[in-house]
């Protein structure tokens, strides 16, 4: 499947919530949800009520949609975090959690994980003081992370500059506001992670 180019907006309109997909917009009355509650290209004025599967699946699509994740890539991490010991949900959010596009996004150097992922991508970023440009690489204890020199030079290291300590860095990672640099402290465990998802619906989904 491929990945959506739509209208972010849109998908939390469908989920009938926020996903915070675009950063500083995200916060403000501009917000999409906060003007429309309806979801999109419905005309009625009540939401369908939604089946079991339907529910399940939607949550899925959700964290999916949350973390900028494709549908093949999502089953694999739910199949690793299902091989991995403890509670499955809770894997699954840890895997998402660790990604480095989500890193970079938690530390506040991006304002939003769809930018983040772009500027990773583009190399922005190292790991270590290697660069790594791979979004869903595994940030793992003990690791920093931080710009690559040469992009400090660039607008947008002054934008992210600007935007750093707008949201707080959860606890499992410590952020260098002066050096921009943040290292991951531990692993993120389910009290850390602010994201509102409903685990147990995809586990359930995924066990059909
Ligand atoms: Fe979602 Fe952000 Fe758009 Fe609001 S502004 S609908 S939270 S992407």
């Amino acid at each position: 499947m491929a990945r959506y180019t739509g209208p972010a907006c849109r998908l939390c309109r469908r989920a009938g919530e926020k996903l915070f997909l675009k950063g500083e917009r995200c916060y403000t009355p501009r917000c999409a949800v906060e003007k429309r509650r309806r979801p999109p290209g419905d005309t009625g004025q009540r939401r369908r009520r939604l089946s079991e599967w339907g529910t399940q699946l939607r949550e899925k699509q959700k964290a999916r949609q949350s973390y900028g994740v494709l549908e093949r890539q999502f089953r694999g991490y739910f199949d690793t975090a299902r091989k991995m010991p403890g509670v499955t949900g809770a894997n699954l959010l840890q895997l998402l959690e660790s990604r480095l596009d989500n890193v970079v996004y938690r530390l506040g150097f991006a304002g939003a994980r769809q930018q983040a992922r772009q500027w990773v991508l583009h190399g922005h970023f190292t790991v270590n003081d290697r660069k790594v440009s791979i979004p869903s690489y595994r940030v793992k204890p003990g690791q920093v992370v931080g710009w690559k020199e040469s992009s400090k030079a660039k607008g947008l290291f002054v934008e992210a500059s600007r935007q750093l300590g707008q949201r707080p860095v959860p606890d499992w990672l410590s952020l260098d506001k002066n050096k921009m640099v943040g290292s991951v402290s531990r692993l993120p465990e389910s009290r850390d992670i602010d994201t509102l998802v409903d685990t147990r619906l995809i586990v359930e989904h995924y066990s059909r």
